[in-house]
């Protein structure tokens, strides 16, 4: 904000005369301070904001945003933004403590408004692949309007009877699959609610957000082209890999991949030791061939099960943050080719 260090002062008294006039054009072109609560979503505010915004992101690269603990810096930045996105879906569990003790006023923005969530207990339904042939056609994003009638879907984020649920309590998930990043069709919808929020804050700029957000989703489109044609010719007894907590479930559904997880939806969840052995058995019967790692998770399990099954690990998968700026995923569209990519490598 206002830097009144001795670089200022000296600008001021030089140009006293025109104080006045360059505070207020100043102020105008000032970044809106806005905050992300984790790195894929801060990588699409920054994309569409441009110049325009200066964003903070809580949970940073490589972090876990399941099992995060605010910091006293980020209750000041939250104080100070005007603008707040979260991905929703239960996927914060620690934002509503936070939104308080900042006294957060501005306007909090839900990037998954509007997309169909996959529910919870549907995590085991993905073994009939056969009804997602029709989900190719989500691949044209031209139709992407049809998004609209989603909106009642609004209503899922009412679910707080699921509290009351005690086998639930503690694993911090909702009702439904918060990893909905992992569908480049709700990456649109993503894009789409930043490039909206953005433009009614800030209506001087709305030009430049809805040219970001075009040129976005050409790129978005040329990536989206790109997978599927990696991701088209695996076999169909290859298709199902393992990771350490259940964070692909929108992947899956898109590109007819089975996930299986010794983890849960969170990693706050810990894997039990029948689970793991179930896991193992599955592995040698189904011959499955791939094993990967996360950035953010614990990958010992994984390690024991790769030694234990002989699967070897195809590699390191980003499920819900970026890499640093040096890494292969430091970006939400290099994420995404990354993971399609190392997948699809692991089982051709
Ligand atoms: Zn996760």
């Amino acid at each position: 904000m206002l830097n009144l260090g001795k670089r200022s002062l000296l600008k001021i008294t030089v140009s006293a005369l025109c104080v006045a006039a360059t505070t207020q054009m100043v102020h105008a072109d000032e970044p809106i301070p806005v905050v992300a609560t984790f790195s894929i979503l801060g990588n699409m505010v920054s994309e569409i904001g441009g110049e325009h915004v200066n964003v903070t992101t809580l949970v940073g690269p490589d972090g876990d945003a399941h099992v995060y603990q605010p910091t006293p810096k980020d209750a000041r930045s939250v104080s100070e933004a005007e603008l707040m996105f979260m991905n929703g879906l239960e996927f914060e569990g620690w934002l509503e403590r936070l939104v308080k003790a900042a006294s957060f006023d501005g306007s909090l923005v839900v990037a998954t408004d509007g997309i169909q969530a996959i529910g919870f207990d549907d995590q085991n339904d993905h073994d009939d692949h056969d009804d997602h042939k029709d989900h190719d056609d989500h691949k044209d994003h031209n139709d992407h309007d049809d998004h609209a009638d989603h909106k009642d879907h609004d209503d899922h984020k009412d679910h707080d009877d699921h509290d009351d649920h005690d086998d639930h309590s503690g694993h911090n998930h909702g009702a439904f699959d918060p990893h909905a990043w992992h569908s480049l069709t709700n990456a649109v919808i993503y894009i789409d609610n930043i490039t909206a929020a953005l433009a009614k804050a800030d209506p001087s700029n709305a030009g430049d957000y809805y040219s970001n957000r075009a040129k976005y989703l050409s790129e978005l489109d040329a990536l989206s082209k790109d997978v599927a044609s990696m991701m088209a010719d695996i076999d169909a007894d290859k298709r199902t890999v393992v990771t350490p907590h259940d964070a692909f479930g929108y992947f899956s559904v898109a590109y007819d991949v089975t996930f299986e997880a010794p983890q849960g939806l969170s990693t706050e969840s810990e894997a039990s030791a029948a689970d793991v052995a179930r896991l193992i058995e599955q592995i040698r019967e189904q011959n499955i061939s791939a094993v990967f790692i996360e950035s953010i998770s614990d990958n010992r399990l994984i390690e024991q099960i790769a030694n234990e099954t002989g699967a070897s690990v195809g590699g390191t998968l980003y499920s819900d943050a970026l890499s640093s700026s040096d890494g292969p995923a430091s970006t939400y569209l290099d994420m995404f080719r990354h993971n399609a990519k190392t997948i699809s490598d692991a089982l051709k």
